[in-house]
């Protein structure tokens, strides 16, 4: 599942590709994926326009037009954004040829385009889209923000820290390592820990999705090739337990995070 790591490499690329080219056409015609909007009405607007700025907060996308609305893109469940054929940590293919899990479509002038290639279908795009309710991003919130917004609360620390509106970006795997890293037990009521502790938090966070972003998306931290039945701890060799934290499958270890 796309988390921050994998919308920000997606972000990256419409901003090295995709910006300052002039749109012929859209197809909208998904009209789950481009809900509420009625099919051509995005591209209605869309067209003759350009794309001049892609933004980012927590798993949301949003790119600003020359004068026009806001496009927001979301990955949903397993989307992915193509330019020209190529797609975040992906090799560029050479052609830009359809797929039969192409929801949303914008052609440029020049011939090339941008595509959400999404198999699931729970991606979205969406003009104006609402970010009103999104918490700020996990990899830019500052030291008192998160101290207020992540610290009280009986919820489970892992549940607080993946409520969207609470911080922006972080998903299971993601949660998993910052926790890890942090040495924070993920059942524990967010509203037990010392302000040294979320300051320890916020860092991990912070850094574990540096590092993913760098690296090439959530699958490449530490923790996260060991999160199976049986497997352990990387760091002292202590059995991993598992257990549903928040409504989502947790690994942590019993030694260092209790
Ligand atoms: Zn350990």
């Amino acid at each position: 599942m796309p988390e921050l790591p994998e919308v920000e490499r997606a972000r990256a690329l419409i901003e090295r590709r995709a910006l300052g080219r002039r749109i012929a056409a859209v197809d909208d015609t998904d009209t789950y994926v481009c809900r509420p909007h009625a099919p051509g009405e995005i591209a209605g607007v869309l067209t003759g326009l350009t794309f001049t700025a892609a933004h980012r907060r927590g798993k949301t996308m949003w790119l600003q037009t020359d004068g026009g609305p806001v496009l927001g893109l979301h990955l949903g469940m397993a989307g992915r954004i193509v330019v020209d054929g190529e797609s975040e940590g992906d090799p560029p293919r050479g052609t830009a040829t359809n797929d039969v899990w192409d929801r949303f479509t914008v052609e440029f002038e020049d011939g090339g385009r941008l595509v959400l290639r999404d198999k699931r279908r729970l991606g979205r795009a969406v003009l104006d889209p609402d970010l009103t309710r999104l918490g700020p991003d996990a990899a830019e919130v500052g030291r008192d923000e998160f101290r207020a917004r992540a610290g009280h609360g009986t919820a489970p620390l892992k549940a607080r820290i993946m409520d969207q509106a609470v911080i922006a970006g972080v998903g299971n795997l993601l949660a998993d390592e910052a926790l890890w890293r942090a040495r924070l037990d993920p059942t524990r009521a967010a509203g037990s820990l010392s302000g040294d502790e979320l300051d320890v938090l916020r860092r991990e966070i912070r850094a574990a999705t540096r590092r993913a972003i760098r690296r090439g998306g959530v699958h490449t931290g530490d923790l996260v090739p060991h999160r199976f039945r049986g497997g352990s701890c990387p760091r002292c060799g202590a059995e991993l337990r598992r257990a549903t934290v928040g409504g989502r499958t947790t690994y942590w270890c019993p030694v260092e995070q209790a």
